[in-house]
Order: C-alpha cells, then structure tokens, then sequence
C-alpha cells in the first residue's frame, strides 16, 4: 500500500497552458511493483478506493504543517548525499526543520500521534467521502446541472468541521465550487506557497456496487483502512491541508509566508471548469510565476517496514484520447458483407493490441534515478536487480537488461512508455440490421520523452495495413493517407482526438538543486525522522523524483 505526497513545482508552466488537463485514474505508482507487498487480498480488489489512514494521514498534515512553518528556504548549493559513493547517482536534500516554530511542531507532533487525533483524522476522511461528489464527463456547467449539487454538501461539511479556517482565512469560490482560500503572510517579500487538492472523484459503476466489500460512499473505517472513493484520490488531500492549518489556527501560529489552498473541482475529467477557473483566477489575483511552491496530488510515499521512499511526483505523462470511426453501408443482416463494421473496429482494435508502444528507460528521466535512489537503500530488492539498476548507468548492455526485466511488470512499463488502453466501444442497434457506424475510443498516456504528434503518427502507421486489408478509405487526424473516399472502398475509417484534449507530457519540474524541491524534499526527511509514527531518528529515507501515471492539476492547473 502506498501513500501519496505530491507536488508540481513548477507552476508557470502550468499556468500558461491552455489546454485544460484531463483528469486521471490512475494506480499510484511504487517504482517497482516487486518491492510493494500487500498481505491484503482486498489490495486487489478495490486498489485505491481506500486509505491506509492509520499511518500516512497524520504524516501528509505533518509535512503540510512542516511546509508553512518554515520560513526560508535551503540553499541548494551542497546537498547533503545518500552515501558517500552515491553522488552522482541518488543527489538528495538535507532535513530541514523549523527553528523559530521547533516548540510548536514538536506540540503538534505530539498531539497528531495521539489515538484521539487518529480517531478524529479518520472520522473527518470518512465524513467527506461520505458526500459523493462524482464527476462525470457530459456534466454541464454548475448552475445548468443538479448533479452539482452535492458539492453544496462539501462545502457545508468542510465550513462546520474547519471553523478556524472557516473564520480567519479569506475564502473564495471560483465558477460556484471551486474554492480558494487565503491566508495572509506578514511578510511580503516572499512569494506565497499554494497547496491543491480536488473535491471530486470519479463515478462509481451502478452495477458495481454490490461486489463493494463497503459501500463505496460508506466512509467506512474497518480499523486499518478507510474505504470509499475519495479515500486516496483526492480527499486526503483536501482534508489533510485543512486539518494542518485548522491546527496551526488553533495554536495561534501567523505565518510569514502567505498561504493559498486551492481546492478543484473537476479534476478526473480535466479540469475544464474548476481548474482551468482556479488557474485564471489565481493568475489575476497574483500575478504570473507568484508562487514559491505549488504542491499537488502526485507522487508516492512508500512505508516500509524498515525504511520509507519518497518519490514525490516531478513528471506527468502526457494524454491523448484516439476515437476510431468505422463507417460501411448498412442493409439487412440476412445478407451480410464478410466483415461489418463492428468486425473491423474489431481488427482494428486486435492491430493496435499486437502493437503496443515500446517502453525504454533513458537515462536522463526522472524514473531511471528513482531506481538509483531505490537501489541505493531498498532492502527489500534483490541482489541481482539492485547490480542491474547499478550496472545500466554506464552499460548499455545492462539498461537493455533491466528494461527486459523492468517492463514483465505492467507499472514499469507504464512509468516508463507510453500505454494504450481501449476503454469505450460503440456499435450496433438491432440483432437484424447490420451496423453502419461503430467506434472505439482508445486512453493513451504520453511517456515523457514522446508526444502527441508521435503518438498519432504511431497510430497511423499501425493501421494501415489493415485499412488497405479491409478496403477501407482514410482519414487520420485531419489527413488523407489512403487515397480519396471512393465508390471503390468498402468503407470509411476515420481517425479523431476523442474530446479535442490532448496533453503534452508536462515539462519536468527541475529538481536538481531546486531551493524549491530541496524545501519539500528536505522536510519530508525530517518529517518522517522526527514521526511518531516510526519513532526512529535513524529510519533509513530516501526521497527520489517521480513520475506520474497521469497527469493531475487542481486540480487542472
Ligand atoms: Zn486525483
């Protein structure tokens, strides 16, 4: 089980993107599936539709509370290494903890490893995934839609359980649920830090519920997990933020820097109102580049029994959703064709299977030092993996081994490629009339070093021979490769961006010496060094960069 800690530095560019982003569900990543271990046999049945609260929720408020109580940031000039032979392969940041605040985090400490504090962590989780704040993809705008509503719910529930923040910050709502929050820094010369998070989850399957072991807005607490959707993606995130600075109220704290929680509101389909507001509004209230720190939903933060690996999430996939129209004159199924429509999405789809994208890792990403740092400090990996991971920083011979041995793992493969998935198929009205329309739309993630234009390009490249099988005239993306539709043909395939919201992969968050990642990275090792949780100073952490399955953002930003 893992838990996430994530963040997006880097928010210009965000910030200047237009193209609102699409919304994930996604697994969260551990860097090697052999390494996450589960005793649990619900782990595979409900993945992250609940939270190990237990251990990681007073973390995540911990490190918020880490975060705002600091007041500088650390020089970035001499990061301190994981060993002394590992510098130029796992380059890590020093703890960091606040010296003005240390008697307040040491009282919060104390007070977060309390069983009433637990307690009333998991009840306050299990409250807000109670409100099911589904998002789905045709919702119209708020005001046009009921299914809104029950954001009304949210935000009642967050003013009543928050009453500190509820009366001392400056709460602003953005196209009706969005929400951003101010609270006000005493010193102006330094930027504010912005923490999001995103109210909504995705929908649940009517038909599904029965097969939920809890309700899946129960909010249940079983005494070791916390179930329901919004359980980890993403009301942790929201409840975790308000809980740390509803803490720092009530204890009087004023901070120097000013703070900005921003709260989405349609994150799993894009963004496209609440992000995409959030983000003009944070623009005109702010300014451009404002900010000194923007944490968000991505990354993990992997508990081991001995030792904790941090990979908050510095780089995003991009997305690209492929909708294949396939087009055949109808008639009669008493005398069919030899293949209908739905036969030749049905190749087409086969095609597109047997083909998948190649994943590499390269040694400049994110993830290839994430295995650095893993190997550097896992117990539990192997000898022979660990020699591996070691070996492919200068042999070529071992990256093309440890690819081979990486990518028999689904996640790795995922982390380090782009994926392909067909998710939606259409076709057919009546058993007696044959279809003349069918279609297929087909979720990619964009590997980092690829693109959308790649991508396509693939995509093409691999159909053709299967549009010239079947006859078929074409139109790819806007483009004739196949000739001019034809009275010849036996029918029309045409190739589309499902929604017209392709994303690039996001531009990697730089952190190698990054004041910025160094502050985050640094307090999450102090925070796990001073927890009560592992009550041990000499806990063996490593905090590596990330990547994420998808791509998030308010979020949406
Ligand atoms: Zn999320």
């Amino acid at each position: 089980m893992t838990s996430k800690v994530g963040y997006n530095i880097d928010l210009e560019k965000r910030l200047q993107g237009s193209v609102p982003k699409k919304g994930h569900t996604q697994a969260h990543p551990t860097l090697l599936s052999s390494t996450s271990s589960s005793d649990d046999p619900r782990d595979v049945l409900q993945g992250e539709d609940r939270a190990w609260f237990s251990h990681w929720k007073p973390f995540l408020a911990g490190l918020l509370l880490s975060l705002v109580v600091v007041q500088q940031f650390p020089r970035s000039e001499q990061p301190v290494i994981c060993s002394p032979n590992a510098s130029s392969v796992c380059p890590a940041a020093s703890p960091i903890a606040p010296s003005v605040h240390a008697d307040l985090l040491k009282q919060l400490e104390i007070s977060y490893a309390t069983e009433g504090f637990k307690i009333n962590s998991f009840a306050l989780l299990g409250g807000a995934v109670k409100i099911p704040t589904e998002m789905f993809d045709d919702m119209k705008v708020p005001g046009q839609d009921p299914r809104w509503d029950v954001f009304n719910q949210l935000h009642g529930y967050i003013d009543s359980h928050f009453i500190q923040v509820y009366r001392e910050l400056r709460k602003t709502t953005i196209n009706t649920y969005g929400l951003v929050y101010h609270w006000q820094g005493s010193n102006p010369d330094l930027k504010p830090l912005l923490l999001t998070a995103h109210q909504d989850v995705v929908p649940v399957e009517p038909l599904t519920v029965d097969t939920w072991l809890y309700p899946p807005f129960s909010g249940t607490w079983d005494g070791k997990w916390i179930w329901g959707r919004g359980s980890c993606d993403d009301k942790p995130g929201l409840i975790g933020s308000l809980t740390a600075i509803e803490k720092l109220l009530e204890k009087g704290f004023k901070p120097q820097r000013t703070i900005v929680l921003a709260f989405g509101i349609d994150e799993e389909r894009g963004g496209i109102v609440g992000g995409t507001g959030i983000r003009d509004y944070l623009l005109s209230a702010y300014g451009p580049n404002a900010f000194a720190l923007l944490i968000d939903e991505g990354g993990t933060l992997e508990a081991h029994s001995d030792g904790v690996i941090a990979t908050p999430a510095v780089a995003e996939k991009g997305h690209f959703d492929l909708r294949m129209s396939i087009s055949t004159p109808g008639g009669h199924s008493s005398v069919p064709p030899e293949h209908t429509s739905i036969g030749i999405l049905a190749a087409l789809i086969a095609e597109l299977e047997a083909n998948p994208f190649t994943p590499h890792l390269y040694r400049n990403e994110p993830y290839f030092t994430a295995l650095q740092c893993q190997a550097l400090v896992d117990p539990e990996m192997d000898d022979e993996l660990r020699d591996l991971i070691g070996k492919a920083r200068y042999s070529d011979k071992a990256l093309a081994d440890l690819e081979e041995r990486l990518f028999r793992n689904p996640l790795s493969r995922a982390l380090a490629g782009t994926t392909q998935a067909t998710d939606i198929v259409h076709g057919g009205v009546k058993t007696n009339a044959l279809p003349e329309n069918a279609f297929a739309i087909v979720n990619h993630r964009i590997a980092g070093h690829s693109s959308v234009s790649t991508v396509k390009t693939h995509i093409a490249a691999v159909l053709l021979p299967i549009v010239k099988k079947f006859n078929l005239s074409l139109d790819a993306f806007g483009e004739s490769l196949n000739g001019e539709l034809s009275q010849k043909t036996s029918g029309h395939l045409k190739l589309s961006d499902a929604w017209g919201t392709a994303l690039e992969p996001a531009p990697v968050t730089p952190w190698l010496k990054n004041p910025a990642y160094d502050l985050l990275a640094g307090t999450i090792l102090n925070v796990v060094k001073t927890s009560a949780r592992w009550n041990n100073p000499d806990i063996p952490v490593i905090v590596a960069p990330g990547t994420m399955t998808g791509n998030t953002g308010i979020t949406g930003i």
